[in-house]
Parts: C-alpha cells; sequence; structure tokens
C-alpha cells in the first residue's frame, strides 16, 4: 500500500476561508463593532444583491435551507391532503419539510445519469390531491427545468426548487431558483456558497409570495405584536449577510473553479473501468457542489435491490481511500423512500430501483474550489489503486 504524506480531505472551508480573511475579518469587526445583530441594512443589502444575482426580483432571507423549503410550502398553502411529488435519492429536509406541513411527499425514481428526478415519470404519479413539484438539483446539477415547467403547467401545480446544493448554476442560462414559481438555497457552510453558520433563502418573482414568505418567518407578525399567522422564528443574522455578501462576490469565480475540477475529474477517470462518471445535460451549466462518481463490478448486481448496510464495493473502496489519506463522502446511503419514518407510506424494496441502486454505488470524491492539480491526481492515483 502506498501511503500518501499529505491527506486530502473531500472539502477544505479553512482553505477557503484564508482567501479571504482580510476581507471576512474586517467585515465581521464592523457588525461586532455596531452593535446591530439582528436584521438591518447587511441583511437588507444581501436579499437585494442575492435576488439580482438569482435575476428574480424577491429574495427573503431566513435561518436555513430547511426553512426555506417549509416557507414555500406554507406561502403555497400546501397541507393535510396534499401531495407534494419529489425525489427519493436526496437530503432528507427536501421531504421533511412535506411532512411537516402535513402533506404527503410522493417519490418517483431518478434518472441514472444525472441522479435528478426521472421527468419522464412525474405525470404517472399526479393525482388529484398534487399540488406540487419539487425539483432537486443535486450536486449542484440542474434538472431540465423546460420538461418540470411542461408539466407543471399542464396539471397546474406549483414548482418549488431545492436549490441548497446549487447556487449559481444554469439551466437554458437561466438561474436555478428564477424558473419555478420559488427558489430555495442554503447556505449551510458545505454549499457552495456557504455561510460561516445556518442560513438560506426563498427567491421568487411573486411580490405576494415573498409577502407571506417575511409574514411567516417573523411569527406570522405584521407589526409589532401583532399576530396574523402561525408563524416560525427564522432569521440570517447580520454576521451571515455581511460574509456572504463577500462570498457572493467570489461564487462565480469559485463555481469556475469547480468545473475545471469537474472537467478533470472526467477526463482521468471516464476511461477507467469500473468508474461511471457523472453526465451533464447540454442545456445545464452544473456547479459542481459535489463531484460523485459510481462505482461498479461484476457482481455488485446481486445485492440491487436493498438498503446499503455498509458492505457494498463502494464502501470497500472508501475505506481504502480513507486509509490512503483520501477523504470521500457518500451522498446518500439510503434513500428516503425506505427510511424507517416513511415506513407507513407503504413502499416496498425494489419499487424505485435506481434510487436504491445509486445508494450502492455513489461515491463523492474531494471537491472544492481551491484543490490543486497536485491533490486531484493523488485522488486519482489512490482511486485506481483501489479498485478491483
Ligand atoms: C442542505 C440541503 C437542504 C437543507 O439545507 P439546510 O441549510 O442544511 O437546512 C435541503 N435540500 C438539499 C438538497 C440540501 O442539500
Amino acid at each position: 500500500m502506498v501511503q500518501s504524506v499529505n491527506s486530502i480531505p473531500i472539502l477544505d472551508l479553512a482553505q477557503q476561508y484564508a482567501t479571504i480573511e482580510a476581507e471576512v475579518s474586517d467585515a465581521v469587526l464592523k457588525v461586532l463593532t455596531s452593535g446591530g445583530y439582528i436584521g438591518g441594512s447587511r441583511v437588507l443589502d444581501f436579499e437585494q444583491q442575492f435576488a439580482n444575482y438569482i435575476g428574480v426580483s424577491e429574495c427573503v432571507v431566513c435561518n436555513s435551507g430547511t426553512d426555506a423549503l417549509y416557507l414555500a410550502l406554507r406561502a403555497l398553502n400546501i397541507g393535510a391532503g396534499d401531495e407534494v411529488i419529489t425525489t427519493p435519492f436526496t437530503f432528507f429536509a427536501t421531504t421533511e419539510v412535506v411532512s411537516a406541513v402535513g402533506a404527503t411527499p410522493v417519490f418517483v425514481d431518478i434518472d441514472a445519469d444525472s441522479f435528478n428526478l426521472d421527468i419522464n415519470q412525474i405525470a404517472t404519479a399526479i393525482t388529484g390531491k398534487t399540488r406540487a413539484i419539487i425539483p432537486v438539483h443535486l450536486f449542484g446539477q440542474p434538472l431540465d427545468m423546460t420538461g418540470i415547467m411542461a408539466i407543471a403547467q399542464s396539471h397546474q401545480l406549483a414548482v418549488i426548487e431545492d436549490c441548497a446544493q446549487a447556487t449559481g448554476a444554469l439551466w437554458a442560462n437561466q438561474k436555478v431558483g428564477s424558473i419555478g414559481q420559488i427558489g430555495c438555497f442554503s447556505f449551510y457552510p458545505t454549499k457552495n456558497l456557504g455561510a460561516c453558520g445556518d442560513g438560506g433563502a426563498v427567491t421568487t418573482n411573486d411580490p405576494a409570495i415573498a409577502a407571506k414568505i417575511r409574514l411567516l418567518r417573523e411569527h406570522g407578525s405584521q407589526g409589532r405584536y401583532i399576530y396574523q399567522e402561525i408563524g416560525i422564528n427564522s432569521r440570517l443574522d447580520a454576521l451571515q449577510a455581511a460574509i456572504l455578501q463577500i462570498k457572493l462576490r467570489y461564487l462565480d469565480t469559485w463555481n469556475e473553479q469547480r468545473r475545471a475540477i469537474a472537467r478533470r475529474y472526467h477526463q482521468l477517470l471516464s476511461h477507467i473501468p469500473g468508474i461511471v462518471t457523472p453526465q451533464e445535460l447540454a442545456k445545464s451549466q452544473g456547479v459542481w457542489n459535489q463531484y460523485t462518481i459510481r462505482l461498479q463490478r461484476e457482481g455488485n448486481e446481486a445485492i440491487v435491490p436493498g438498503i446499503s448496510t455498509g458492505g457494498t464495493y463502494r464502501d470497500q473502496v472508501r475505506s481504502q481511500l480513507q486509509e490512503r489519506g483520501v477523504g470521500s463522502m457518500v451522498y446518500y446511503p439510503q434513500p428516503l423512500h425506505l427510511q424507517p419514518v416513511y415506513k407507513n407510506l407503504g413502499y416496498l424494496l425494489g419499487q424505485l430501483p435506481k434510487a436504491e441502486q445509486a445508494c450502492h454505488e455513489v461515491l463523492s470524491l474531494p471537491m472544492f474550489p481551491e484543490l490543486s492539480l497536485s491533490q486531484q491526481e493523488q485522488v486519482i492515483y489512490s482511486l485506481k489503486d483501489c479498485l478491483s
């Protein structure tokens, strides 16, 4: 076994901070000395800048991507008795909020090449109770939003884009989060636009939706101590807004760096037997929040369908990579339709086979804008060493 000298993490937030340390620490100190920690001009300015960046008229910031999705559903009055179509291959928050408002998630299988919702299967899942579709731009790769919007329009469904992993990604030259009725973003530190703590945002071109979300994120209050609705408390604080204002200015450069790293991975990995590299749709310009490959081997199929229990070929490769000092992650080891919490929904093993297979095979490799060429070569060298 070759023991590498330097280990390579899947993500290095400290390295990114080092590149903007002077600007960020200055902005943070200004907020601290100002005494204004909640609300204020930094938050309002960031909302305006983010709306401009995404290309919408309205942005409402909040405490997290989870809250953004929750607020979006509440703003559309989606609740008990309603169904929301989405993917089983995403972070749990996407459907947790559907359940939290009292609605029912309806899972549609993914497309094997893109890991995203298979739009050809959406129509068969639509019932009289369906109110909305939540497409997730997973790993930073946009869905076919033209296709989604056509389906939604013909069935009069709302579209809430989950852009948590895709800030700045484009579909047909339009930023994701500006195409559906509502876009939901996360500024969790590991996302491609990450704060130094929790944060989120909702984008829309509909002033009525924006106004409703502003109301709901502040305890449903309109005017001090007058309550119109049961809301929540969900704020982006001034420190995070100040940091995000700075980071937003670098985002396009960082996204370009991610694209260059993704191209290099593709060049160096796509010809290797047993590795399937991710594909991009022609109209999509993704931001590669994750670079996720599939690991396949003869005999692997025997364990599919099922739930990954940690004993797959992929898991072996991952632990061998770890021994060689290369970090990686499994996004995601279990599909949502087979989660314990959704037992009551009655999905069966094998029912959404592509999502289940992906859970056995996926491995996300080191991906962050500052990843150097030599680090990337070490990732690839080590990965080849681990294949059998
Ligand atoms: C991170 C994430 C969320 C939730 O965002 P938080 O800010 O962590 O609450 C929702 N959906 C997807 C796809 C995510 O990756």
